[in-house]
């Protein structure tokens, strides 16, 4: 059995909060899926697709845990056991959504649904119970974006363990290794340094780091190239670490590094910016208008940052049009990017967590372009 990631009071607790919110937002019950909301709620991991597992919670109090009774043992093995849930189970051959319709309230007429539970379900759900579906987005993302202490300890594990991976890079990247050589090294490490699992790794050389979507390639690091490296794990908790440096291997063009002082200078305006009450566009504002003021605001491509915690990319997200005041607790990246199409591009990454007063940064690897790999003639 994998151990639950937290006491069973901290999956007590979340309940208890999302019933509240249940409550308070006019739904009759919310069904929630396998997914980072249901290992969220009561610890269950897995993705089984097909068979249907899911959680009904209703605003009057009353929880049950649908489950196929194959996966019967180890759903016992969460929250779900320790806080001693009804649990329905059903065997192939049977109809589980007749399971769904004993455990909502009689005569519900709103009832939501986790954004992550397949349409396979949805539909005959929404059938069978005669209602229109909604989605029970509002409520989970209440609960999950604001972090708690544990929850914060988690994150922080992983900022250090994913800075202790960017402490070695400089010995993995050099001339003459491709991308993808690189990329299994570092997988390595991550689990290494204490990650249970290799969520991604992004390698980009030389024009590969002007497409902030590139993973890895054969392409052969050459010297004077500079490459971001963006990089995550999840703990055995659950909990994400997300963190890119640029690296510069021999000598990059001066101009190079000029535009990467002033993207570090961005990234760090940004991080300044957090604090209660600020929002989410105002934060990415503080770095893209220090990349503007420096004609480089056309070369930042996407949002300055998303959410982390159980899952890589959650709310809140730290992008223009996002009115949404930070709170304490909330945990988001600070990422702003440059790229220059066929030439190079560049990364900054940290993770931070909003304080009563300002933010703690969970990634502390040196920001600018990091000297990595062998000097010529070495
Ligand atoms: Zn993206
Ligand atoms: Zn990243
Ligand atoms: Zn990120």
């Amino acid at each position: 059995m994998t151990p639950l990631a937290f006491p069973v009071d901290v999956y007590a607790a979340r309940l208890d909060r999302a019933r509240t919110l249940i409550a308070a937002s006019g739904l009759d019950a919310i069904i929630v899926g396998p997914g980072p909301d249901l290992a969220y709620l009561l610890g269950v991991e897995g993705d089984t697709i097909e068979r249907l597992t899911a959680l009904v919670a209703c605003a009057d109090g009353e929880t049950a845990v649908v489950v196929p009774r194959m996966e019967l043992a180890k759903v016992r093995d969460t929250a779900v056991g320790a806080l001693g849930l009804v649990v329905s189970d059903w065997v192939d051959g049977e109809d589980p959504y007749r399971l769904i319709e004993a455990a909502v309230p009689a005569n519900a007429e709103r009832i939501g649904v986790s954004d992550g539970l397949p349409a396979l379900h949805v539909v005959p759900i929404g059938d069978r119970l005669g209602v229109r579906l909604e989605l029970a987005t509002p409520v989970l993302r209440e609960g999950r974006m604001v972090k708690d202490a544990a929850e914060i300890a988690e994150l922080r594990r992983a900022g250090a363990a994913i800075d202790a991976v960017h402490r070695r890079v400089p010995g993995l990247l050099r001339a003459g290794r491709t991308e993808r050589e690189v990329a299994a090294d570092i997988a390595d490490a991550i689990v290494e340094e204490g990650h249970r699992t290799v969520e991604f790794v992004i390698v980009g050389s030389g024009a590969n780091g002007a497409d902030p979507h590139h993973e890895v390639s054969d392409r052969v690091i050459r010297d004077g190239d500079v490459v971001v490296v963006d990089i995550g794990g999840a703990l055995p908790s659950g909990y994400n670490s997300d963190s890119t440096r640029t690296y510069a291997v021999g000598t990059p063009a001066p101009e190079a590094a000029r535009r990467i002082a002033v993207l570090e200078r961005a990234q760090q305006a940004a991080v300044d910016a957090v604090r209660p009450g600020v929002t989410a566009e105002q934060v990415d504002a503080a770095a893209r208008d220090v990349l503007t003021a420096e004609g480089l605001g056309t070369a930042f491509l996407h949002r300055t940052g998303h959410g982390i915690g159980i899952s890589t990319h959650e709310e809140p997200y730290i992008a223009p049009g996002n009115g949404l005041p930070l709170r304490e607790g909330m945990a988001f990246s600070i990422e702003p990017g440059i790229y220059f199409p066929g030439e190079w591009g560049s990364r900054i990454e940290d993770i931070v967590v909003v304080t009563a007063d300002g933010c703690e940064r969970l990634n502390v690897a040196p920001h600018g372009l990091t000297p990595a790999g062998d000097t010529p003639g070495s």
